[in-house]
């Protein structure tokens, strides 16, 4: 599916491509450049590459599958790749790529600067998405047209209106969490119009009263890989009605900053508005404070820490998280997976007995 959309970008916008890193990068600027971001999650599953041995075995999944992929064929179909400063994983793989020597194309960063809003931060990121910008313009052959950015910024505003109303309502819409979790990921890789064209369909399909069956759980974590946890969450008898993945909910900017006449200062803005992350380094009270909003929102009865192996940011919040968790006496599971393309038997368990678990506790069976 990347790689049709990617084709279609090219035939349709004459736009180019570039391989993006997770997490947190600035979408509306490069959609208003034309350039596609074809985000890389890994892949999961076994590296695709030899290159994957040249990094240390403790460095998490995302990282090491990133590094063979980048260094293997089918990134001939991008024009680049686009680095942030996720982690320190993903700067040193910054700088590790472009010496391996079979790599020969525009390897840009936009570093992101960490801890909650100050004057001076703000205007380093304004710096750094201007120099991105003109990095973007030697790729595209095109200056930033400002009017296009402000356009941008307005498209994915309606992107992330419908997205946060799709998750806030998910007990009104009769989808499995899989199918549900296919159509959000694929922001990851779709031009923004046409995602935001298959949120508008999703959402018409939202009923006016509740019809998920099964009990409503929150879930934290980076990435929802393997997929296949949520058919074993929902054969467990649960979905998930409150999600603060990095990669889905910590990228909805639920209540944006007003637009004003400077299309720099609102996208700087609009960064600043995104939901508290591990990896943006801000304050944990605010980053707990959100995660019970969200779950009182969606009426949860348990919280699944969905952990990345070897995910340094997040391991930092872990704890914390349930340590807060647990002193309200909400059930908590810890579930640690590496990119794999399937859960292991043990972890299917793992989710069985939760949601017996949470069903014994609130006094029901597993639907
Ligand atoms: S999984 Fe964690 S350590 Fe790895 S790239 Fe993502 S944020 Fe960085």
């Amino acid at each position: 599916m990347r790689r049709e959309a990617i084709e279609r970008h090219r035939a349709h916008r004459g736009g180019k491509v570039l391989a993006v890193l997770p997490i947190h990068y600035p979408k509306p600027l490069l959609t208003a450049m034309n350039v596609l971001a074809v985000e890389l999650w890994g892949p999961p599953g076994p590296p695709r590459g030899v290159q994957a041995g040249r990094i240390q075995p403790y460095i998490c999944p995302v990282v090491r599958n990133a590094l063979a992929f980048l260094s293997h064929g089918p990134m001939e179909l991008v024009d680049g790749v686009l680095f942030t400063n996720t982690c320190d994983a993903i700067q040193g793989l910054a700088t590790l790529l472009p010496d391996l020597g079979d790599w020969h194309k525009p390897v840009m960063r936009c570093w992101y600067p960490v801890g909650e809003r100050r004057i001076s931060a703000a205007r380093f990121l304004e710096t750094e998405l201007q120099a991105l910008a003109d990095r973007l313009a030697q790729l595209t052959g095109s200056p930033l047209d400002l009017d296009r950015l402000a356009w941008a910024l307005d498209l994915h505003r309606q992107i992330d209106a419908l997205r946060a109303d799709i998750l806030d309502r998910r007990a009104h819409l009769d989808l499995s969490d899989r199918e549900l979790y296919a159509l959000l990921r694929e922001g990851e890789y779709r031009w923004p119009e046409d995602h935001l064209e298959r949120l508008r369909s999703l959402h018409q399909r939202l009923a006016e009263l509740p019809v998920k069956k099964g009990l409503p759980v929150m879930i934290t974590g980076l990435v929802p890989e393997p997929m296949g946890l949520f058919t074993a969450l929902e054969e467990a008898g649960a979905f998930v009605a409150a999600d603060d993945y990095a990669g889905i909910g910590r990228r909805i900017v639920r209540q944006p900053p007003p637009a004003s006449t400077e299309p720099w200062t609102d996208l700087v803005e609009w960064i600043y508005h995104y939901p508290p992350c591990s990896t943006q380094g801000g304050d944990l009270a605010r980053r707990l404070a959100h995660l019970e909003e969200r779950y009182q929102q969606g009426g949860c009865v348990g919280l699944i820490i969905h952990a990345t192996k070897f995910c340094e940011p997040e391991a930092f919040d872990f704890s914390a998280i349930r340590k807060s968790f647990s002193a309200r006496q909400r059930p908590v599971l810890y579930l640690e997976s590496e990119l794999e393309v399937e859960l292991s038997g043990q972890q299917v368990t793992r989710l069985e007995a939760f949601g017996e678990m949470i069903a014994q506790k609130q006094g029901a069976q597993p639907c």
